[in-house]
């Protein structure tokens, strides 16, 4: 069937308001975050329920289309970017956005996939409550992607990925049945937990349409700082001591690199800096909690022994909301400080903790050598071992930045490889890492994840093209 009669055939059996056809707002949901990918496809649709979401899911089954559905296209892996715009329609949750219900007694929520992260949290927060899913793409990103990616973050540390805040799902399958198991219980062991197979399943088994959370008590203190140190090892070091020092309190601890101002910088120019920018390395702590204990005091207690035991070198630590606002401005205008550098290799790679330090040292040395004017820039969650390691191409280089980009991939996964470590620590497979992921997983593996796709999406309908290939 031609393009255009696929549409018209979706406009009829959907009716104009779910259906758009309109060229801008579908190149503008075919477009990656950073920009430097672009697509098209058949049709751009928007649910306003679940029963909407069976509809077109049925509609697009009855017509061989493949159906990409879509969050809040924050993600890193061009999951949720169509890749055959002849046969593909984006289906995006960002009509369903209500949070249907907050019960402060159970300390949870219902609350539909299209909803933005940062507003949910708004809203618990508003009830007294916390969420403590926390990333720099929360005021875009939505609930179904957050789900669907397994979204890590920088609280990960205390509270888990997103599966560990998840108590039940709604999702439609790809014949158009609804799996509804919004279940608000925190213990249900009967038999096996079907909803694990959805969460970080980058929307290839079906969609989510609404998903049931833990939440938690609203932390009534929480500090934060800004420490100088002088190397990687030593904010591992610093990390170890923080787990044994701080009563399971710390709820962030980041790694910046010598780098962090100047890029940070670059993304924002009028960014004060919180320290000189003198050091060779930095750590973001955060310690938070409610009730008796005293946080300030713990911090400082916690950075008195660190300095005796020489892992900071100097730090600041917050004295209001504002000032510990701008300490994680420099972590996230990293990112557009880099950015802003042009194309780049950007990773997300884990590794256990105790390698993490000899692993970027590794990578770091192995890509100086294969591309000697490139700069390494290593930062992240590194108290779960998870670093981005990314490479800045000299733009001056004998070879052009996409040959040098992936020259750096390479030589990248090969450290990786010897370390045993994963090629996505948050941001998941997608379209991205495809190759990437299945040149590395066992042919058990394999197996398995193409009889689960086979047997709950037989007609490989559901996000084609993303995570895995298989012939239909
Ligand atoms: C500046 C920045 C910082 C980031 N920081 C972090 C971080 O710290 N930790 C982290 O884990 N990630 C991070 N990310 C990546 C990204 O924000 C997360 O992966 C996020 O969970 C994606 O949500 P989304 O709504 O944007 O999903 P999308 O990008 O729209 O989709 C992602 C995937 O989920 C699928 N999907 C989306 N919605 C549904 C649904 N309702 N049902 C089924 N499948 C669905 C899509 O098909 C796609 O495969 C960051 C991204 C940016 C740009």
């Amino acid at each position: 069937m031609q393009k255009g009669e696929a549409a018209k055939e979706l406009c009829t059996m959907l009716g104009g308001d779910m259906v758009s056809t309109d060229a801008g707002l579908i190149a503008r949901h075919c477009q990656d975050w950073h920009g430097d990918i672009t697509s098209s496809a058949i049709a751009l649709l928007r649910p306003r329920s679940t029963e909407d979401v069976s509809r077109a899911v049925r509609a697009c089954a009855k017509l061989g289309l493949g159906v990409v559905p879509q969050g809040g296209r924050s993600g890193l892996a061009l999951g949720a970017v169509p890749d055959a715009p002849e046969s593909q329609v984006v289906l995006s949750l960002e009509r369903m956005d209500r949070v249907r219900s907050l019960s402060a007694q159970d300390f949870t929520a219902v609350v539909e996939a299209g909803v933005v992260l940062e507003s949910f949290k708004e809203e618990v927060a508003e009830a007294g409550l916390y969420f403590p899913l926390a990333l720099g793409a929360q005021g875009t990103c939505q609930i179904g992607g957050n789900v669907s990616t397994n979204a890590g973050g920088v609280n990960v540390l205390r509270y888990g990925m997103t599966r560990e805040l998840v108590l039940g799902l709604e999702v439609v399958l790809p014949d158009g049945r609804v799996l509804d198991r919004l279940s608000r219980l925190r213990k249900d062991n009967r038999g096996i937990d079907l909803k694990q197979l959805f969460i970080g399943a980058e929307g290839v088994l079906g969609i989510v349409t609404a998903v049931s959370f833990k939440l938690m008590p609203a932390p009534d203190q929480v500090s934060t700082a800004l420490l100088a140190l002088d190397s990687l090892e030593d904010a591992i070091e610093l990390y170890r001591l923080a787990r044994r020092q701080c009563c399971d309190l710390m709820s962030a601890f980041e790694f910046l690199p010598a780098e962090a101002f100047t890029l940070a910088r670059e993304g924002i120019p009028d960014l004060s800096l919180p320290l000189e920018p003198a050091h060779r390395a930095y750590a973001l702590v955060e310690l938070s909690g409610s009730g008796l204990v005293d946080i300030e005091v713990l911090l400082s207690q916690f950075l008195e022994l660190a300095m005796e035991e020489g892992l900071v070198r100097d730090g600041v630590v917050a004295q209001s909301e504002a000032q510990a606002r701008n300490i994680w401005l420099v972590r996230e205008g990293m990112n557009e400080g880099q950015a802003r550098r042009g194309k780049h290799l950007r990773t997300d790679l884990s590794v256990p903790l105790s390698e993490l330090a000899a692993f970027v040292a590794e990578a770091e040395a192995a890509v100086g050598e294969a591309l000697p004017g490139a700069v390494c820039v290593s930062y992240g969650h590194v108290g779960d071992g998870n670093v981005h390691l990314n490479v800045l191409p000299d733009p001056e280089g004998m070879e052009a930045l996409d040959q040098q980009i992936f020259r750096a991939k390479t030589v990248l996964n090969g450290v990786l490889d010897r370390y045993d470590g994963s090629i996505s620590a948050e941001h998941g497979v997608g379209r991205l890492k495809k190759a990437d992921f299945a040149a590395r997983a066992s042919s058990v593996q394999h197996d398995l994840l193409g009889r689960i796709k086979r047997a709950i999406d037989p007609n490989l309908t559901m996000n084609p093209g993303c995570l895995i290939d298989l012939e239909s």
